[in-house]
């Protein structure tokens, strides 16, 4: 049995009827750009987020880059970002010619390790831009402790993590700004691109449908040069659909985490010294699984031998931002942020996702402890 990495297409056949039909509804209304598809799927995910607004945007990027923008942010400011995060974090502090300043990961929950924050504010700091990474929420109240001493806004990357809790409370309005993506393999995936922000600040509200909309509240007069990101109505009406079955699904992605932690925590006593890191939940986080990343000290190996047996597994991801072509021009080199590098070097995702069968998670299993053993690293200590 092949278990692929994910399959888009059975989610789709899941809702296949309502899916359709609200996408026949959107045609059919002759109304293709913003309008009441938008306005709808914004005060539905405002109610589920509990925040008091919702923008709808194209993409996860544009969210982020907007909501920086709204605050202000430009040239000559520094942002602070974590050095363990996928590039979209860095490029919207870049895109607005502004400076990401990475602050390293916590080892064991892969986010921002806030003891190392305040360290990194600088006179130019204006905003800590925490990733709730993996779908597990950072730990969000010493950030904004740490912001509302220094002055600083907070704008959350909650493109992984739809529906996450922290302390007990979904993600959604904690920070000044949520920034969410809707691209298809996330936990809440639209059949294309899109994008959000959510807030309880009514003037960052304002300000981002502004920018959204060629800077424009009335047509053909622009109060700021703004862009075109608008959420396609289209998109809007999928969202609505999917957003029903949100907490389903996220249920059944911890089920399968569950699983896997169950299984592969067995194959780890029976290694001595232990080689496999299983993701760590802090007691008040509630994740959402959106990836299940264990660490091994031969990730290679390991995936070779998964591929072997069917199963495709992927690396989140395999080379920092600091390390990229992209930001040579920062001037950051091997050894830097040895926390993000160490994750890099040995961080495996193993499949999940709503429609992933328990047949496939079984598979998934096996595969793993026959390609744990045979990977030749059982026996090695990485720490
Ligand atoms: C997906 C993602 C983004 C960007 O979202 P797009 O919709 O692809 O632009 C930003 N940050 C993180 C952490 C992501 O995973």
């Amino acid at each position: 049995m092949k278990v692929p990495f994910l399959d888009l297409g059975a989610a789709y056949r899941e809702l296949k009827p309502e899916i359709d039909a609200a996408v026949a509804r959107v045609l059919a209304s002759g109304w293709y750009i913003l309008g009441e598809e938008v306005e709808g799927f914004e005060h539905e995910f405002a109610a589920y987020t509990g925040a008091q607004q919702c923008v709808g945007l194209a993409n996860g990027l544009d969210a982020l880059h907007l909501a920086l923008r709204a605050m202000d942010v430009g040239p000559g400011d520094e942002v602070i970002v974590p050095s363990h995060t996928f590039i979209a974090t860095w490029l919207a502090v870049s895109q607005c010619g502004a400076v990401p300043v990475p602050v390293e990961p916590d080892a064991r929950t892969y986010n921002i390790d806030t003891a190392r924050i305040e360290a990194a504010i600088t006179p130019r700091t204006k905003v800590i831009l925490p990733v709730h990474l993996y779908g597990q929420p950072a730990d969000l109240d010493p950030i904004l402790a740490i912001a509302r001493k220094h002055g600083l806004r907070v704008l959350e990357d909650a493109a992984q993590a739809h529906g996450a809790r922290y302390k007990g409370q979904r993600l959604g309005a904690h920070g000044d700004a949520v920034a969410w993506s809707f691209y298809p393999g996330k936990n809440l995936g639209a059949m294309g691109d899109g994008g959000a922000i959510t807030t309880n600040d009514s003037q960052i509200a304002d300000r981002i449908r502004v920018l959204r909309n060629y800077g424009s509240r009335v047509k053909y007069i622009n109060e700021v040069q703004g862009y075109n990101s608008r959420l396609d109505p289209i998109q809007a009406a999928i969202l609505r659909v999917k957003l029903a079955y949100l907490d389903e699904w996220n249920a059944r992605r911890s089920v399968i985490a569950g699983n896997y932690m169950q299984a592969l925590g067995v194959a780890i006593t029976r290694q001595s010294p232990p080689s496999l890191i299983l993701p760590h939940t802090p007691d008040w986080a509630e994740p959402v699984w959106h990836l299940y990343v264990v660490q091994h000290s031969h990730p290679k190996d390991l995936r070779e031998e998964l591929a072997y047996a069917g199963v495709g597994a992927m690396v989140h991801y395999p080379i920092p931002p600091h390390l990229q072509k992209a930001y040579a021009a920062l001037g950051y080199v091997q050894g830097q942020f040895p926390v993000a590098e160490q994750i890099a070097n040995q961080c495996i995702s193993l499949p999940i996702g709503p429609q992933l069968t328990e047949r496939a998670v079984t598979e998934v299993i096996s595969a793993f402890e026959v390609a744990i053993n045979r990977s030749g690293c059982a026996a090695q200590t990485i720490w």
